[in-house]
């Protein structure tokens, strides 16, 4: 299909919009990274579609299923709501190269950096990816943008500051990197 025109903003949730916790897996485990929920609805007055890529490999590796990740998705909405914020869709890739046998272990798509889930969300909500962009605390957040031609903003909170630090070491710097979603939001809404 040809790229539609309307931008979004595709958000990596674990270390962007709440605080990273190793393989999160219960909801009560959910806390706000301050600042995030007025980020998005910044996102949501400018019209501004939000879309959550989640890499949720603790699915294939066992340590929680699909209905608890529907269940953690639930309450971050509810968290986000709270605050008047509301994210869109949320597209997560419950796979892993080598662990989940027969259901979840597959070289996929989906995985950042792969772009699939970008891919599926644009052709889904008719979003032209090469005007939009993507916010993450991993490099492999902004090569899945990169990817599909969406520029990259890394946030500092969550892995976010010892992934630059290991990107400057290798001399190849993310062009846009900033504190955290506030300031990611802050960009976006200035460049678009
Ligand atoms: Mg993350
Ligand atoms: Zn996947």
């Amino acid at each position: 299909m040809t790229d539609a025109p309307r931008p979004a903003v595709f958000l990596d949730r674990d270390g962007t919009i709440n605080v990273e916790r190793d393989y999160l897996s219960d909801p009560d485990q959910l806390e706000l990274i301050p600042g995030a929920a007025e980020a998005i609805a910044a996102c949501n007055a400018a019209g501004l579609p939000v879309i959550v890529v989640t890499n949720q490999s603790g699915i294939a590796r066992g340590m929680f299923d699909e209905e608890r990740f529907h269940e953690i998705t639930a309450r971050l909405g509810e968290l986000l709501a709270e605050r008047g914020a509301r994210v869109d869709a949320t597209y997560y890739c419950p796979h892993h190269p080598e662990h989940g046998g027969a259901r979840y272990a597959r070289a996929c798509e989906c995985r950042k950096p792969q772009p699939g889930m970008l891919v599926r969300a644009a052709r889904e909500h008719g979003l032209g990816t090469t005007r939009s962009w993507i916010v993450g605390d991993s490099l492999r957040d902004l090569e899945a943008g990169a990817a599909v031609g969406a520029r990259g903003i890394l946030v500092a909170t969550g892995k976010g500051a010892v992934q630059y630090a290991s990107a400057l070491e290798r001399g190849a710097p993310p062009e846009h990197h900033v504190a955290d979603l506030g300031a990611a939001v802050r960009l976006v809404l200035a460049g678009s």
